[in-house]
């Protein structure tokens, strides 16, 4: 199956904010060589394959989706098995993009208080 190029996967770093990554079928090789809490695979064209070493708990989690389930959904969250917090964010681009605008910008306000 070949899934839009507007798809997006979205990570918290330590700092506490979001980094939005564009990916495709063609440049998950890409993702995987410019970062190092994230793995991602695609297994027969239609399961996209996650590693992801947690911020929260330091192990690292695996999380599978179809593609099909990622574009009927426009978004998943995928959480940290331990503690239960988000730590991640797949799907339609844009619509990931408001939503960690969100969140960085409560972030942005909380170090600013402190
Ligand atoms: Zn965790």
């Amino acid at each position: 199956m070949i899934f839009e190029t507007n798809m997006g996967i979205a990570i918290k770093t330590l700092e506490g904010n979001y980094i939005l990554k564009n990916f495709s079928a063609f440049n998950l090789n890409k993702i995987n060589e410019n970062s190092t809490s994230l793995n991602v695979s695609f297994l027969n064209n239609k399961i996209l394959s996650l590693k992801i070493k947690c911020i929260f708990c330091e192990n690292t989690h695996y999380y599978k989706y179809s593609i099909g389930e990622l574009i009927r959904k426009d978004m998943i969250i995928g959480g940290c098995d331990m503690l239960g917090l988000p730590i991640l964010y797949i799907g339609n681009c844009k619509i990931i993009e408001n939503e960690i605008l969100k969140h960085n910008k409560v972030n942005t306000r909380i170090y600013a208080m402190i």
